[in-house]
């Protein structure tokens, strides 16, 4: 199998028959062996019954229908554990990205050996100016405080090299960050522009709340330079304080309540960021299950 296309839905009942059908007009034209696997996330619409039509249609197709929502991070992990080719792309169901970018994607694959990925990044932002400026941030920050590279406007739009499908799907953490995570396994990857499509049907299914705490738990999972905060910040009061005692003394006011709460809050704070690590440590302790499959189909053997 040359290629399996992994493609997590969630509530897609209007874009998965378009996608299969852009799909497949453009992989038969070209003639290679591939898959498609669908991962059904819980989707709570027409999304299963579309996608069991599919499996009576002449492409090889997959379905892996999960018990409930478990995001798209979850979904992308099981679409790579049940993905057979030999190149494996992620794709989006809603044509936002063109499956005729992945034919772009195989042809550099097939002809630059030295190349184990190619990510496709997005060339023009179709967003806010506030939205931009929150992403740019993200990747700022991200960047300088975590040692993992992260790559400004790369999507989880991608197509690997088996090897490395194999070693991303061998990261067993239950918070999955596959920007990070993609990184994080190293290898070759080669950055190539495309414009991102209109949805077909339906909607996003992401908002600012959804992608803050998503970035925020980016940064939990790829670095631990936030739990120095507190350490710097106490080095910092207690240098401060000898001179702030006398000055005070001198004045004779009472600025001890607002020091109060001042320190109150950094404190607050700082087991507030003790406490994001502590209970991710303490779900992944648990060894919860990423996912949960409900129902597994495919058309072929
Ligand atoms: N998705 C998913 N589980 C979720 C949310 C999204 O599998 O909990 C899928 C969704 O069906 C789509 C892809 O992830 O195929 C990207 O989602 P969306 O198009 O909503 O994101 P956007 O393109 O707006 O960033
Ligand atoms: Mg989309």
């Amino acid at each position: 199998m040359k290629l399996s296309l992994v493609v997590p839905c969630f509530n897609e009942e209007q874009s998965v028959i378009p996608f299969y059908k852009e799909a497949v007009s453009t992989f038969d034209a070209l003639g290679y062996d591939y898959e498609i696997v669908f991962v059904n996330d819980g989707s709570r619409d027409g999304t299963l019954d579309m996608l069991k039509k599919l499996l009576d249609g002449p492409a090889a197709v997959k379905v892996v229908s999960f018990s409930r929502n478990f995001g798209k991070e979850a979904a992308m992990l099981a679409g790579l554990e049940n993905a057979q080719g030999d190149y494996v792309s992620v794709i989006d169901a809603d044509l936002q990205q063109h499956p005729s970018v992945v034919a772009d994607m195989v042809k550099i694959l097939d002809e630059e050996p030295d190349v184990d990925c190619v990510a496709a990044y997005q060339e023009k932002r179709d967003e806010s100016g506030f939205m931009s400026l929150c992403k740019k941030s993200f990747y700022k920050i991200i960047n300088r405080v975590s040692d993992t590279e992260f790559v400004d406007g790369a999507s989880d739009f991608r197509t690997f090299r088996r090897q490395m499908v194999d070693e991303i799907v061998n990261m067993k953490e239950y918070f999955r960050f596959s920007k990070g995570i993609f990184s994080f396994v190293g290898f070759n990857t080669k950055y190539i522009p495309y414009t991102v499509g209109e949805r077909v049907g339906g909607e996003s299914k992401w908002n600012f709340t959804k992608l803050l705490r998503y970035a925020l738990s980016g940064i939990i999972s790829f670095t631990t330079s936030p739990l120095r905060i507190p350490l710097y910040l106490g080095i910092l009061f207690i240098i401060l304080s000898l001179p702030l005692f006398i000055v005070l003394l001198i004045l004779h006011k009472g600025l001890t309540i607002s020091a109060v709460y001042f320190v109150g809050g950094v404190i607050l704070c700082s087991i507030g960021i003790i406490g994001e690590y502590l209970a991710k440590a303490y779900i992944q302790g648990k060894n919860r299950p990423v996912y949960i499959v409900k129902e597994n189909l495919s058309n072929r053997k």
